[in-house]
């Protein structure tokens, strides 16, 4: 049976997360996209009400929100109220999904529930500069030594990269063997030779801190280590192929207030004596809007419920990120052109919406990488 009534749990959760954006976020997005300042005012209220590590198990100090479906409704709330805050939460949530499939009870105890109590930032570091689709070319070593790894490299584009307090870090441990030879690491984010490099300045999600992680001979336990040795790229993989509802839900929470913004101005902005809303023409593109916003929604939900039945869900999850990140775009495009001049003026909140969308075509691996997935599976 088909059924898409939320659990009570459920709408709790997003309407928590529906009034923190209404209320926090929407209000100062602008000024902190315009200055590209990282949100940490809000970072701290999100934490207050459980918001920045919501997808830890409460007995880490999280909320134990482990249903994808309720991450999701979560997440497009807050990009509903801003992208970039959307995607500062998102890095927390991306680096504790690696750490959820393969941390131990020890690992997670040591170094991940101080985090979490104190309400930190945390970050998945995996691309470099020449190993972004083609994650297996990275080339940060981890070398073992003793009951060590010594890490070096450079990490790139790291969304909370060089301001987290916990970093899941991919490097090569044994280059012999190709991508079996990759490990994920736990690296706390005051760990010596851990320094923050470049900070991006960015077309959208501004406000959010896109940056280098360097690695110079950075020691980590080997009890540090997630998994087996060699078991990293796999982790990553499914890692990302469990992250894309959530970036699905980004990119509709994107849609849904372009759309929102887009009805209303059409409703009251008045050419040759009536609403533009009177034409046809607007009625077509808003009509549109509607149905495709409400399509993501679809595609999104039903990836996140697949993940949720033991089942794999690469297909469903590529699908869903893929679709609903086109949406976004085409959805803020058609937003802009309802306001018409207005839309192109940084005063109107439409093209911020536009600039942000275009993150989530890229982000977690391209619309192009998820179409590769896709096809792999129907043609397999
Ligand atoms: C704002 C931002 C935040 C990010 N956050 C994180 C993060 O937190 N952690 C992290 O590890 N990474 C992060 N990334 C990195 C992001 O995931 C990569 O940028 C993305 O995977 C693409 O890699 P690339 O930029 O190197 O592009 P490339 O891989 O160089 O791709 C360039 C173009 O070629 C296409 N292409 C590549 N290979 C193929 C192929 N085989 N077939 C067809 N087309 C192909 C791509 O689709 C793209 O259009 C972030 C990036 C940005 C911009």
């Amino acid at each position: 049976m088909i059924d898409f009534t939320l659990t009570p749990e459920q709408q709790e959760m997003r309407d928590l997360a529906h009034t923190f954006a209404e209320k926090e976020i929407r209000p100062v997005a602008p000024e902190l996209d315009e200055r590209e300042e990282f949100p940490w005012e809000l970072v701290k209220k999100a934490g207050a009400v459980g918001l920045t590590s919501f997808a830890f198990p409460e007995g880490l100090g999280g909320l134990g929100i482990t249903d994808e479906l309720t991450n999701c409704l979560i997440t497009e709330e807050l990009s509903w109220g801003c992208a970039g805050v959307a995607t500062v939460l998102g890095g927390t949530h991306l680096a504790s999904i690696p750490i959820l499939i393969a941390g131990t009870t020890e690992q997670q105890e040591r170094l991940v529930k101080p985090v979490v109590e104190r309400n930190g930032l945390a970050a998945l570091a995996l691309t470099e500069a020449s190993a972004g689709s083609d994650v297996a070319a990275m080339t940060t070593t981890a070398r073992r030594d003793g009951d060590e790894y010594v890490l070096s490299g450079a990490k790139r584009f790291i969304s909370n990269g060089g301001i987290a307090d916990l970093y899941v870090v991919f490097a090569v441990t044994d280059r012999a063997q190709g991508h079996r030879g990759i490990s994920a690491f736990i690296v706390p984010g005051d760990a010596p030779g851990l320094t923050g490099g470049r900070k991006e300045r960015k077309l959208g999600i501004r406000c959010s801190h896109t940056g280098e992680v360097l690695l110079d001979d950075v020691r980590v336990l080997a009890a540090n280590r997630l998994g087996e040795e060699g078991s990293g790229f796999r982790l990553a993989m499914t890692t990302l192929d469990r992250s894309r509802p959530m970036v699905a839900a980004i990119a509709l929470g994107i849609a849904r207030a372009a759309y929102e913004y887009a009805l209303e101005y059409a409703k009251t902005r008045i050419q040759f004596g009536q609403p533009i809303a009177a034409n046809q023409a607007i009625q077509f593109m808003l009509a549109d809007m509607a149905t495709e916003v409400q399509a993501a929604r679809l595609m999104t939900w039903w990836a996140a419920k697949v993940t949720e039945t033991g089942r794999p869900f690469l297909y469903e999850s590529s699908m869903a990120k893929n679709f609903a990140s086109d949406v976004a775009m085409r959805v803020t495009t058609d937003a802009v052109q309802i306001f018409g001049g207005y839309g192109y003026i940084r005063e109107y909140p439409v093209e911020k919406l536009f600039r942000d969308a275009k993150i989530t075509q890229i982000y977690e691996g391209t619309n192009q990488i998820q179409k590769i997935v896709v096809a792999n599976q129907i043609l397999k």
